[in-house]
């Protein structure tokens, strides 16, 4: 049993199960899976949670944190706006300041949470999505996650095109399941003259796929080509420097791998070279508005700089709340040790897949621990979807189903350990053994 830095090495069960002990005995962040609450059976045993790239578990602190504020707000009504750790007043000031690490903010002016994801796809595309002449298209990919391309959809007809000839969708080439980036490049230096947007995955959702997003917004800028990202799948899972990469805009979820909780509220940066830009197209709110002079409530719109001149109304308090305690959880545990971890349990996962249930599944999450995150995605060839994913369900195992045949695992660095993986793959290899699972 061998551990290099890309490749593990085992031959066995027995051998994969010691290995996993050995690795969380050696995991610097193991203690954060106690400050989590762990999901468990009706008869209390702990189920083994790989769906934190849907629902991110709840931090045990946040409990506690909502308490407070329902507290101070039974306790003394609208004065909740103006005291305590987290005035309401200016609550995404802390969601904010508590971000601009992870996504790579130069500073908490970028970053401000607002709305839901999809509402802030919208509002991002109202700003840059201006389609002029023969510059009227945006450049999507073909699997983009549905939302996305609904938003999309709808962006394109408001402005009076049609869909079928102002979306560039791309796909992977026939007999691949991600993108390459000399095609994605490629198709932004060909489509030069016609681009409008260029919006984007970090990470796709059903591949768990990173795409080149320094080099799609360096291509991208280079032809005065506006570009966003949706980081759903991407932020607290993999690092992002933002501000560096020159990307306009991004959004994301703060409930996968955040885990701020069910509906939490949705994050958008904007980049600081349009902070001061009062010609974007916004649909303004009084949120947005100049906070000096915000209650003297003038009629002409002066928006606050950066990403919070985007805001439309004032913050819903109990949905933010658990982004800032779950945030809290991630400044402690620093991002880039979170990765690192991330690193070696996909690593592991891919090891024992492929080892144990290989000629069984298709691999369609990239090998190269650059090129994903920590979810991995397989297409089983022969077992059924249905009947394996019910099994796995018997016995305490929680990760998620696309139909027809695709599996997305994804252990989280924070909570999960390297033996949860172990069970995982053991349970897979059980389910798809099993009499009468083949088609
Ligand atoms: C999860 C996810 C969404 C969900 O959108 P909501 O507006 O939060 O419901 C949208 N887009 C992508 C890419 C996602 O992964």
């Amino acid at each position: 049993m061998r551990i290099e830095s890309r490749k593990m090495q085992i031959s066995s069960w027995e051998e994969a199960e010691a290995l996993a002990g050995r690795l969380d005995a050696e995991d610097d962040l193991a203690e954060f899976r106690g400050k989590f609450h762990l999901p468990r059976d009706t008869n209390g045993k702990f189920k083994t949670y790989m769906c934190g790239n849907s629902l991110g578990l709840m931090p045990r602190v946040t409990t506690q944190r909502l308490q407070q504020h329902l507290e101070t707000w039974g306790q003394t009504g609208v004065e909740g706006h103006f005291h305590g750790k987290e005035a309401w007043l200016t609550i995404e000031d802390a969601t904010s300041t508590l971000s601009s690490n992870i996504v790579g903010a130069k500073s908490p002016l970028e970053v401000v949470y607002m709305n839901t994801l999809t509402v802030n796809i919208h509002l991002m595309m109202v700003a840059f999505y201006r389609p002029k002449g023969e510059r009227f298209k945006v450049l999507i990919e073909q699997k983009a996650f549905p939302s996305d391309d609904y938003a999309v959809q709808a962006q394109v007809k408001f402005h009076g095109h049609d869909p079928e000839s102002a979306i560039i969708r791309l796909r992977p080439r026939e007999g691949e399941s991600t993108l390459r980036t000399e095609d994605i490049l490629g198709t932004i230096e060909r489509e030069r003259d016609s681009l409008a947007l260029v919006f984007f995955p970090g990470v796709q959702y059903l591949t768990g796929q990173v795409l080149p997003m320094a080099a799609i917004a360096e291509t991208a800028s280079r032809h005065s080509i506006p570009v966003g990202f949706d980081l759903a799948h991407a932020v607290g899972n993999i690092e992002v420097f933002l501000h560096d990469w020159g990307v306009d805009f991004a959004v994301w979820c703060s409930y996968k791998y955040l885990n701020a909780g069910p509906g939490a509220v949705s994050g958008v940066f904007l980049h600081e070279k349009h902070a001061h830009n009062k010609e974007l197209p916004r649909l303004a709110g009084w949120w947005g508005y100049d906070r000096k002079s915000r209650f003297q409530m003038n009629e002409t719109f002066i928006p606050q700089p950066g990403a919070y001149g985007f805001q439309l109304s004032n913050p819903p308090v109990l949905a933010s709340v658990p982004i800032v305690s779950s945030l809290e959880l991630f400044e402690e545990a620093g991002i880039t040790n979170i990765r690192r971890k991330s690193e070696k349990l996909t690593l592991y996962l891919e090891t024992l897949l492929l080892k144990f249930v290989g000629s069984e599944i298709e691999m369609l999450t990239p090998l190269n621990p650059e090129e994903r995150g920590n979810q991995i995605s397989i297409q089983l060839k022969r077992a059924n979807l249905q009947k394996v994913q019910s099994f796995l369900e018997s016995v305490g195992v929680v990760c998620d189903i696309r139909e027809p045949d695709v599996l997305r695992i994804s252990p989280v660095p924070l909570y999960s350990t390297f033996h949860d993986v172990f069970s995982v793959v053991k349970c897979l290899s059980d389910a798809i053994q099993k009499q009468g699972l083949h088609n």
